[in-house]
């Protein structure tokens, strides 16, 4: 029933039948979780092998002569460097491979800019006080942890079907200049999984910042992480911006987190060789080289760029149920209600939901309350302020199949109950 055609009396009955069904559910006693997008057993045993390519009676020498086991090659190993090129679309050679987490490298390179310029003449961005970064919304709370952390003010910036609002951010970065960075995820973005379109990758390339400084942040996570037979194709923001000649624009992120092990995966960045140069400088105070064995592993495992792809399709088997699940509980609970919209996105790792305006953190703390673990309301907003709270992020991927079934089931629930009681004047 569309909930908001109901009469009153109609409305009264479906409540006091949804507080009887969460009851019910409730007294399960379960404990769920999707909160956080982490694969799930299934994926990681995927992997597994890749801890017996390497035994005490390996040969550690890696491509370029170096003894894996030991100091050296601050950039990382050649041959991983070349996969992650592969990987992200870019020559080898502006590829530094890191440690166990992009993010890790995201919150280093903010920092670089924070007390290094990374173009000659400008200030550093701490002596930039009213400084300022743009932040895509919905977005990935990390990243709006880490430019909260650095004291920026995080200027929201909606996101429609092609990415990050254009007209918005052309005309705010033109504007001013202590705007000096976005965050970006342009494939199957965390968490609506909107793949930016080619004129949205165009724009990026071809923006005129009034800061010389101006990073785009350019997280591309997902970029390998289809769940479809139709996967979304992203334009290579690098080759553009060489057409542009605005090759300094882009920093670009990713790693095997959500391929191999998150945690114990690889990290990768690329950046031009102006960003590349500053960074390094910085990076050589706090480090002498990365896990060169776990670059070396794998790459064993892999073989090459072919390898992982084929490695993302087992990804991919045990993903695309998950999503099913998740939508066609949605479809089949909300969708009459008329109160909710959410994504269908062909790859990532997550849904976006939309549940009825006003109520979403009143969902969160339903399901809490009956056993299901969700992202907090608001988390994928700056500061965790959801000007409508609305947004949920749903991240199927780490229960087994029948407990997302039940978790889907109370998460139904729980959006049709609330949205009862906001129409009702109860919340
Ligand atoms: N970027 C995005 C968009 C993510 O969703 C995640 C993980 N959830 C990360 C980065 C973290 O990656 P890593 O494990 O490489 O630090």
């Amino acid at each position: 029933m569309e909930y908001f055609k109901c009469s009153s009396e109609e409305l009264e009955k479906e409540y006091a039948a949804l507080k009887k069904r969460y009851k019910d559910e409730k007294g399960k006693g379960l404990s769920l979780n999707m909160a956080r997008g982490k694969p799930g057993k299934e994926q990681l045993d995927l992997s597994l092998k890749m801890l017996d390519v390497m035994n005490s009676k390996s040969d550690f020498i890696g491509e370029d002569g170096m003894d894996c086991r030991n100091y050296g090659i601050f950039h990382g190993i050649d041959e991983c460097r070349k996969l992650f090129g592969e990987i992200l679309g870019v020559p080898s050679n502006s590829v530094m491979v890191g440690g166990n987490s992009s993010l890790n490298m995201m919150f280093d390179t903010i920092s670089c800019m924070m007390t290094k310029p990374i173009v000659e003449g400008c200030k550093p961005w701490y002596e930039v006080p009213d400084r300022k970064f743009l932040c895509p919304v919905p977005g990935y709370d990390r990243h709006f942890g880490i430019t909260q952390y650095y004291g920026f003010e995080m200027i929201p910036v909606p996101m429609n079907e092609n990415g990050p609002d254009m007209d918005i951010v052309e005309r705010l970065v033109s504007n001013d200049e202590s705007i000096k960075g976005i965050w970006c995820v342009p494939k199957y973005s965390n968490p609506n999984g909107i793949t930016y379109s080619d004129e949205t990758v165009r724009r990026f390339a071809s923006l005129k910042p009034a800061a010389k400084d101006f990073r785009i942040m350019w997280d591309n996570a997902y970029c390998i992480h289809d769940i479809t037979d139709t996967p979304d194709k992203l334009l290579n923001i690098v080759d553009e911006c060489r057409k542009t000649g605005n090759v300094d624009l882009p920093v670009l992120f990713c790693s095997t987190s959500k391929i191999t092990f998150p945690g114990a995966g690889v990290a990768a960045m690329a950046a031009s060789s102006n960003n590349m140069k500053v960074f390094a400088a910085r990076y050589n105070y706090e480090i002498i080289s990365y896990d060169k064995l776990n670059m070396l592993r794998h790459v064993k495992f892999f073989g090459d760029f072919n390898g992982v792809l084929k490695h993302m399709e087992k990804h991919k088997a045990i993903l695309k149920p998950k999503f099913d699940i998740v939508l066609n509980t949605l479809d089949k609970e909300l969708k009459p209600t008329g109160t909710a919209n959410w994504t269908n996105p062909n790859g990532g790792y997550f849904v976006s939901v939309d549940v009825m305006e006003g109520t979403a953190k009143r969902v969160v703390h339903l399901c809490r309350d009956a056993g299901v673990v969700l992202t907090g309301a608001g988390a994928t907003y700056p500061l965790g302020n959801d000007p409508h709270d609305s947004n949920i992020r749903i991240a199927p991927t780490f229960p087994p199949n029948n407990e997302l079934e039940q978790a889907m089931d109370i998460f139904c629930t729980c959006a049709k109950l609330a949205a009862c009681e906001k129409l009702l004047g109860k919340i």
